[in-house]
């Protein structure tokens, strides 16, 4: 069965909320004017309940099937979209881009906020399935975990929620395909901040410094072949140092140096191997070196884990609204995604709904594409019907 006929009708709206949401983009937990919207879109739906203030400034609807189900039937599900926004400067010239300076929907969260609108408008009218469809509107996707907010603020429990899903745009994934995988799809984070206090002085007289830059360029070097001689060939890491702050003066050793960078890894043992390799260079350059090193490694987000029958489940829904053939097997990806934290509370499955051959997630000149809405709230849909059938 491809995509929901009723979808195409909703189109238009939904395309109009998503521009709208475009044009007003928000960062984080600041997505007042945002979940405003939502919560007013699902109150005019008729959701049975509308939950707001979950980690802040989430929403979240509930939506009763009119069939009976079954003993032993699943009975509640959860569908997340994300609704904030970057500190990027939009370039996109288009009509409905931001209003606001500095603040752009660079990761489509505009797009997956109103597919999931427009799934919540249908589910609301149609009620063709028994239980609970809970739709789940997160802020502070973007570094501020708000998945684990609304999380900690009892989503889980107070909703009832068995089985949760997550969908995201994916650019170079053609519109109408979908593309997910069993097991880790996104990468766990965490933050390297290093400050080096090392002794400065004459640049012609190294002899009677500690060189912070020295250091930091030993440490930059050393960090990488964590990569290549620590971690086994056959699994995945990243460290990436993007900062590297130090000097003022050609001619004077600065005292200080600081290095920022991120490091990404695919599950937990490798994680955890990287930490603890990450503090031992540290320490042997300290020493090798005599500066001091101040070392804050901080635990983001954790590795975003695909369960198996779930992925299966949401693999045969997207092959229903797209065609077998435009369904297809994704490597994992070195992003990390907050959706993470609800799949390590419940089972469930994210997934990539094509956005086209567009500039890439993050980038100034991205946009979501609204022909991939029919694709993405019809795969909501479906989910709902098959999932909580009677
Ligand atoms: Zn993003
Ligand atoms: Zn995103």
């Amino acid at each position: 069965m491809p995509i929901v006929n009723r979808v195409a009708d909703l189109q238009p709206d939904i395309q109009a909320w998503r521009r709208d949401i475009h044009a007003h983009p928000e960062l984080l937990y600041d997505v007042h004017r945002t979940s405003a919207f939502v919560a007013a879109r699902l109150r005019e739906f008729g959701c049975d309940e509308v939950a707001t203030g979950l980690g802040k400034t989430g929403v979240v609807g509930v939506i009763k099937g009119r069939k009976q189900a079954g003993n032993g039937d699943i009975k509640v599900i959860g569908l997340r979209a994300d609704m904030d926004a970057l500190p990027i400067e939009e370039e996109t010239g288009l009509a409905h881009a931001s209003k606001s300076p500095g603040k752009m929907h660079a990761c489509g969260h505009d797009g997956h906020t109103a597919m999931l609108l427009g799934a919540a408008r249908y589910l609301a009218e149609t009620r063709n399935f028994a239980g609970d469809a809970v739709v789940i509107f997160q802020p502070a996707e973007e570094g501020g975990a708000g998945a684990a907010a609304m999380i900690k603020d009892g989503l889980m429990d107070r909703f009832g929620i068995e089985q949760v899903y997550g969908m995201h745009n994916g650019p170079g994934i053609p519109v109408g395909a979908f593309a997910i995988r069993q097991g880790p799809v996104m990468a766990a984070t965490d933050s390297i901040d290093i400050k080096i206090q090392g002794h400065g002085g004459h640049a012609a007289r190294p002899h009677k410094c500690i060189d912070s830059v020295v250091v930091g360029s030993q440490l930059v070097t050393a960090l990488q072949q964590i990569v290549s001689r620590s971690v086994d060939p056959l699994e995945s890491a990243v460290i990436s140092i993007c900062e590297f702050h130090a000097g003022n003066a050609r001619n004077v050793i600065p005292d200080t140096a600081e290095l920022r960078g991120t490091v990404r890894t695919l599950t937990q043992e490798t994680r955890e191997l990287v930490r603890k390799r990450v503090r031992e260079v540290v320490d042997g350059i300290a020493q090798v070196t005599g500066a001091k090193i101040d070392l804050v490694l901080e635990a983001g987000y954790p590795v975003t884990v695909n369960h198996g029958a779930q992925t299966d489940f949401a693999t045969r829904i997207a092959k229903e609204v797209a065609g077998d053939a435009n369904v297809h097997e994704m490597p994992p990806m070195m992003g990390a995604e907050d959706f993470a934290y609800m799949l390590e509370a419940r089972p469930g499955a994210f997934i990539f709904c094509g956005n086209g051959d567009s500039a890439g997630l993050h980038h100034p000149a991205y946009d979501f594409n609204d022909e991939a809405i029919v694709y993405g709230t019809s795969y909501w849909i479906r989910l709902v019907e098959n999932t909580l059938a009677a």
